[in-house]
């Protein structure tokens, strides 16, 4: 291995990865292409090589399973067919086609890369590594497996999934995504790689990582390269990778309010990449702001006061004393290592505030805008409350 020198040999002298080699290796390869060919998913992506289809399947895949993914593909495919109908497209309907699948910013950068394919390279997904690492939310990952699947070259993929199948293979002990040991396995991923059949190996690789060789009891009696498994031989494959450290969870507690006027409308605040547009009554904690949301605010104490004076200080109507604040109970929501809480607050007023850049929606129908889930959650509870609160009324 050539990551090796004197200033980290102590650190190199822990990594071990036992190699597939000469014969066995060619082997190795022939077993896995055609375990892969027989038996590999019927997949809509891969039902062509063109980039961009594969381009948008690995960016939706990011973070999301498969079936998942599936039905949101083929709906984007739909509404914008190409590079040039995405680079065209406005961000508030390419995000609303996104709406529920998360991590936003990936449809953002999407966008981002497809206006620099058209001017730079007239339209046509770039074939060559530099010039697809420059695109915005493609990294080596990406890059490798679209070049690979479109165009045949020869650059080997790693993510979570992968480096698990290589770190099981090679009876890699050790946090696998430590800087070092993350290089060996890439070194390991491109020396595995068929020279014939990038593509195909790329893909092999990760369909043995998502069907048998999967994070919890790996199916080794399916596998098609179980001689070669050093993990297995060691009997630890189940234990690879080790696990890694966790980052300690941290809480956020939000409260949001929710408007509703006499024809059930309610208000919502834009995006914050639309900043410029946005009054200051903004006060959403980025987290749970990039697309649009109920006027929200980051909590530590006591949620009611906190909220009437946010609302005094930014709603102008407030002034008339009225404000009725009702909490409905709270909602959670995770993402990555932050544990959140919202408390929606339920407000009915005669006429929604004016805000700059706000629009105002039906409450049933708040995803004719791009709203996240979170915010999805927020308006269900506040219809669910409403109509408790009718029932109650009308016994
Ligand atoms: Fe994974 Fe088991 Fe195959 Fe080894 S033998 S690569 S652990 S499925």
């Amino acid at each position: 291995m050539t990551f090796c020198n004197k200033d980290n040999l102590a650190v190199c002298a822990k990594i071990s990865i036992t190699m597939i080699r000469g014969r066995e290796l060619a082997i190795f390869r022939k077993q896995l292409l055609d375990w892969f060919r027989q038996f590999r998913r019927d997949l809509p992506w891969r039902h062509a090589r063109d980039p961009y289809h594969i381009w948008l399947s690995e960016i939706m895949l990011q973070q999301t399973r498969v079936a998942a993914v599936i039905p949101y593909y083929e709906r984007f495919l739909g509404r914008f067919p190409s590079i040039q109908a995405l680079a065209a497209a406005r961000q508030e309907e390419i995000l609303r086609m996104w709406s529920g699948l998360g991590y936003y910013s990936r449809a953002r950068n999407l966008q981002k890369a497809a206006q620099q394919i058209v001017a730079k390279h007239g339209g046509d997904f770039p074939s060559e590594m530099q010039e697809a690492l420059a695109l915005p939310g493609i990294g080596n990952y990406t890059a490798a497996a679209i070049l690979s699947i479109a165009f045949e070259k020869k650059h080997a993929v790693l993510d979570g999934n992968v480096a698990r199948v290589l770190a099981r293979l090679g009876a890699v002990r050790g946090d696998l995504r430590e800087s070092l040991r993350w290089k060996h396995l890439q070194q390991s991923a491109d020396a595995y790689l068929d020279p014939e059949s990038p593509g195909d190996w790329n893909q092999a690789m990760m369909e043995l990582g998502a069907t048998l060789c999967t994070p919890k009891s790996p199916q080794c009696l399916l596998c098609p390269v179980a001689q070669f498994c050093q993990g297995r031989k060691l009997g630890i494959a189940e234990t690879l990778p080790e696990a890694r450290k966790k980052r300690e969870t941290v809480q956020i507690r939000l409260a949001a309010a929710v408007f509703t006027d006499e024809n059930g409308r309610t208000l919502l605040l834009p995006p914050h990449d639309d900043r410029d547009k946005v009054s200051p009554a903004d006060d959403m904690p980025r987290l749970a702001s990039n697309l649009w949301h109920f006027p929200t605010i980051l909590v530590n104490g006591n949620p009611t006061t906190k909220l009437r004076s946010y609302l005094r200080n930014h709603f102008e109507y407030t002034h008339n004393g009225n404000l009725r604040v009702v909490a409905k109970g709270k909602i959670r929501h995770t993402v990555t290592y932050r544990a959140v809480s919202v408390e929606p607050f339920r407000i009915h007023v005669k006429e929604l505030p004016r805000i700059g850049g706000a629009k105002c929606v039906p409450l049933q129908e708040i995803t004719v805008l791009p709203v996240s889930n979170l915010t999805r959650k927020v308006a269900q509870a506040a219809l669910v409350a409403a109509s408790v609160s009718t029932r109650k009324h009308g016994e």
